[in-house]
């Protein structure tokens, strides 16, 4: 496996470490698990230095890759626009990464800040080519009264079928019975209609899945108060996006939840990473909880060939959380992030 490695940013590097010292034990533990790995300093440090984020020529250096392991980014230093637009942007919009694999699941041993009846379990799939992330639109007036801006959302037939089908897709191989789809069609009703109408169309092609289309308002109360009912969550770029940092916070925080940004069809490579940012507020303190940009490795093994791998992962988070006193200070320990990779990584020899 040839792997890109962009630890970017604040506790991006502490936490990528980690995750490295987790693909080299399995390396290590696995003589058919051959690991190439090239770390690339595309940062916000890069940045200072070069005036770009990335070098010319960077989309089609990381082209060749199976994957792309990417930390976090963000820097006080630089406008977040800067770091979004001229990295991650680039590329998750031109290796067409259109599906965000965002799992808002508890992991055995995580305590959610919520009483629920079953264990909280389910999957957004958060469209992540188009959307409200669009860089069309401006400003006008500047420095006048009648200032305004205008920030066009880009949604397309094409683009909202490729992802609802990955999502129907994905509950029918996996039991599922249901699929919520995320809408506002009330309020945004051009963008948000189009949305609905494609949605529908495509949940006809499964006639055994139910669909459920709601507000995302009432979508937000329904995730606290009955969080244990969704299976799949299907939503637009920015529905998403809130929504599973909202999901992160119902199954133990932004320390423990991870991303895959896939391209499906395989033409390019996808990148896995946490959906946390570079957390200026502790970095540098070795606090952080390693977890989620783990956990954005086990995604990587399992998409790219190696299942059995990311389980072995997923066994070995599950049983330090669950069976040991390790813990980072955002699930309530004193331990340093380090620490955890190390357990983390015992808990895996003593799988094999
Ligand atoms: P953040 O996710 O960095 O932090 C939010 C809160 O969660 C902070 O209190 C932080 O300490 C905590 N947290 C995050 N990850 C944690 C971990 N692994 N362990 C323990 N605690 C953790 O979001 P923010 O503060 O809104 O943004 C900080 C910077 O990150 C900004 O520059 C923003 O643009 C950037 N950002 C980048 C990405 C990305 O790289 N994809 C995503 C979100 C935000
Ligand atoms: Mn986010």
């Amino acid at each position: 496996m040839k792997l890109a490695v962009m630890a970017g940013d604040g506790i991006g590097p502490e936490v990528m470490n980690e995750a490295l010292k987790v693909l080299n034990t399995l390396s290590s533990l696995d003589s058919g698990f051959q690991l190439e790995m090239e770390e690339l300093p595309w940062s916000s440090a890069y940045y200072m230095e070069t005036g770009r984020m990335m070098p010319e020529g960077a989309l089609d250096y990381l082209r060749h890759f199976d994957a792309i392991l990417f930390g976090a980014i963000g820097d006080a230093r630089v406008p977040d626009e800067v770091t979004i637009w001229d990295l991650i942007m680039p590329i998750r919009k031109q290796f067409q990464q259109y599906v965000n694999v965002r799992p808002v699941k508890q992991l055995k041993g995580v305590a959610s800040p919520l009483d629920t009846k079953a264990p909280i379990d389910f999957v957004v799939f958060r469209e992540n080519a188009e959307g409200e992330y669009s860089h069309m639109g401006g400003r006008m007036y500047d420095q006048t009264d009648q200032e305004m801006a205008v920030q066009t959302t880009v949604m397309t037939k094409a683009g909202i079928r490729r992802l609802s089908d990955y999502g129907f897709a994905y509950a029918r191989k996996h039991g599922k019975k249901t699929v919520t789809s995320a809408t506002k069609s009330n309020a945004i009703i051009h963008t948000m209609k189009l949305w609905d109408d494609v949605i529908r169309e495509v949940g006809q092609e499964y006639p055994d899945i139910q669909l459920s289309s709601v507000y995302i308002d009432a979508l937000a109360a329904y995730f606290i108060n009955r969080p244990e009912s969704f299976e799949v969550v299907i939503a637009s770029n920015l529905f998403g996006d809130i929504l599973t940092d909202l999901g992160a916070g119902l199954v133990g925080g932004l320390g423990l939840s991870p991303s895959a940004n896939l391209n499906p069809e395989g033409r390019f490579p996808s990148m896995f990473e946490p959906i946390h940012g570079s957390a200026p507020d502790i970095s540098g303190k070795g606090m952080a909880n390693p977890v989620a940009q783990i956990w954005s490795a086990a995604l990587m093994l399992e998409h790219n060939g190696r299942p059995d791998l990311s389980d072995i992962v997923m066994n070995g988070m599950e049983a330090v959380l669950a069976e040991q006193d390790v813990r980072t200070p955002d699930l309530g320990g004193k331990s340093s992030t380090a620490d955890m990779g190390d357990a983390i990584i015992r808990a895996i020899h003593a799988q094999t």
